[in-house]
């Protein structure tokens, strides 16, 4: 199988059609037009084997996933998804590989309504680079760096279970199986760009998505709005893997286990008394979210982020983020 067989068979006619693709797969650019009065949101993200996922990863999840972490940066920005690039490096074209790779990838795209658009196919080490491509009304993306003191610090989901996941697998150092079985939290993560019209509708300002770990990715929030935060414990929904494990490993996982890809963000007090409001309406389309925390003015004399467990502070300064270095 060429090169062009390969994209031909696996990676052209999804058929996810846009109103703002213009011109897609085949040429030597595609062409993507903006919704009026908006601008263009890019991020890329490269998925590589033994770093990014196991080597014993079904390629469905893996397919799944390497889309999955991007299109989250796009809900993390408040961006509406318009289409994505994808490049593939794969050791040899076996078919039973890409059919599921791409089937994972494809089923996302559908759920996701975010057209592929084009990409580049090599031989080499197994890798996936994809770029995404979303809109956002300029004033309305949602950053970083936009956290106010007094905001409360709402999280999404429950967090903790993709890194037991991740745990249970370094440790089983030569599997059985050719492939894992595929669990949801670590190998078929939510973007969470069901949420980004309600948190529009919330006035949001400030999100990213849960990457690398609670903790650490708080800080990045906290570092660039210049701000300090404190954390309920009993607040932060944990995972049903994790709930059952002593404070010390509960704790691990939930504040510093990355990969749950659910959305971090601040509601102000008025947002978040308009959030109670529609909950007690008892409406079933009002989502989930969970109040965590609140930011609070930068003071020297504070630690970064205070965690109160019973209402009693508690040491976290040896619990860390994911570094990827
Ligand atoms: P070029 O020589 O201009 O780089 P290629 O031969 O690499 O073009 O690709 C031909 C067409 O197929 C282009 O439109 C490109 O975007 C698309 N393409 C290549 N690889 C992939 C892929 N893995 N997934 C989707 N589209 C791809
Ligand atoms: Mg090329």
């Amino acid at each position: 199988m060429d090169e062009f067989e390969l994209i031909k068979t696996y990676f052209s006619d999804w058929e996810i059609a846009s109103p703002y693709t213009v011109l897609g797969i085949g040429d030597d650019c595609a062409i993507f037009d903006l919704p009026k009065g908006e601008v263009c949101a890019v991020s890329t993200d490269t998925f590589l084997e033994g770093t990014h996922f196991f080597s014993h990863t079904d390629p469905y999840s893996v397919g799944h996933k390497a889309l999955a972490v991007n299109v989250s940066d796009l809900a993390a920005m408040g961006a509406r998804p318009l289409g994505f690039t994808l490049s593939l490096s794969i050791p040899k074209f076996d078919r039973v590989y890409l059919e599921r790779l791409s089937q994972g990838m494809k089923a996302l795209a559908e759920k996701c309504q975010i057209p592929l658009l084009g990409g580049d196919t090599v031989k080499g080490p197994l890798s996936i680079t994809i770029t995404v491509f979303g809109s956002v009304v300029l004033g309305h993306e949602f950053r970083r760096s936009l956290a106010k003191a007094g905001d409360h610090i709402m999280v999404s989901g429950a967090l903790g279970g993709a890194s037991i996941i991740v745990e249970k697998r370094y440790l089983e150092k030569a599997p059985k199986v050719e492939f894992w079985e595929t669990k949801s939290s670590l190998d078929l993560p939510n973007p969470r760009i069901d949420l980004v019209v309600f948190l529009k509708k919330l006035k949001v300002r400030c999100a990213m998505d849960i990457s690398d770990g609670l903790l650490g990715d708080l800080g990045h929030i906290l570092e660039t709005s210049h701000k300090k935060a404190e954390l309920y414990w009993e607040n932060i929904p944990k995972a049903v893997e994790v709930k059952d494990l002593p404070f010390e490993e509960q704790a691990r996982h939930v504040l510093s286990g990355g990969d749950d890809y659910e959305l971090l963000f601040t509601l102000s007090e008025e947002s978040f008394l308009e959030y109670k409001k529609l909950k007690n309406s008892q409406s079933l389309e009002i989502p989930e979210l969970y109040e965590i925390g609140k930011i609070l003015n930068f003071d020297d004399a504070l630690a970064d982020i205070c965690l109160f467990r019973d209402g009693k502070s508690v040491d976290i300064s040896k619990i860390h983020g994911y570094s990827h270095f």
